[in-house]
């Protein structure tokens, strides 16, 4: 089962990348952490991106899809695999249908996780952490017992991260309705929402119902 978890930044996607990766067996490829790795073993590929780095570029798409495809040969991904944050734009998801479609194989899947502005916002300004042991806050739905202290490890000061303020949301929603959203028309009937205004279980549940019966024909 290849498949793609999508939504806008906030939405829930980590949490639930991490559960499906437990639930089916197959890897969640992060373009970050391959990014990484092929700088850390030096690969050819890695003194590429080494070099655009070291310029202040950035990695072009072209690079990032031969490090998908290099991935996805690898056997753990023998069963398919989970993208989670790519591809971001149009032009990124029609190279990674490319990419398949040469190797005779395509995305099964996407899962869309559906979340209102409102709802996105909300949660990254009432958010609060403990940066101590990494609890997590939110003023509103789920205060902590004493104001500003931490009930799992009584750590006073709670800290609301500078990515969770107002501005960076707001500028993070814009650059996915701009650039990302629109990656919707390429699925079509393969595209299937879920409600991720739900509690995280609730929105497991959702995906479980779309994804299982995938699991159960592709093994
Ligand atoms: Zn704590």
């Amino acid at each position: 089962m290849r498949a793609i978890l999508f939504g806008p930044p906030g939405a829930g996607k980590g949490t639930q990348a991490k559960r499906l990766v437990d639930l089916y067996g197959i890897p969640q490829l992060s373009t970050g952490d391959m990014l990484r790795e092929h700088v850390k073993n030096q690969s050819p590929l890695g003194l590429k991106v080494d070099a655009v780095m070291k310029s202040g570029g950035l990695v072009s798409d072209d690079i990032v899809i031969q490090m998908i495809e290099e991935r996805t040969q690898r056997t753990d991904c023998k069963n398919g695999f989970l993208l989670d944050g790519f591809p971001r734009t149009i032009t990124q998801g029609q190279a990674l249908n490319a990419m398949l479609a040469a190797k005779g194989q395509q995305i099964d899947v996407v899962v869309g996780i559906d979340c209102p502005d409102d709802v996105v916002r909300d949660r990254a300004v009432f958010r609060r952490s403990c940066p101590q042991c990494g609890a997590i806050y939110h003023l509103q739905s789920l205060p902590p017992q004493v104001s500003d202290t931490c009930d799992r490890c009584g750590k006073i000061g709670l800290i609301h991260r500078p990515d969770d303020t107002l501005e960076a949301v707001n500028k993070r929603l814009n650059k996915f309705h701009g650039e990302t959203a629109p990656l919707t028309s390429l699925y079509g009937a393969i595209l299937k929402r879920v409600d991720g205004t739900k509690s995280p279980d609730d929105v497991t549940a959702s995906i479980r119902s779309i994804l299982d019966p995938l699991a159960a024909s592709s093994s």
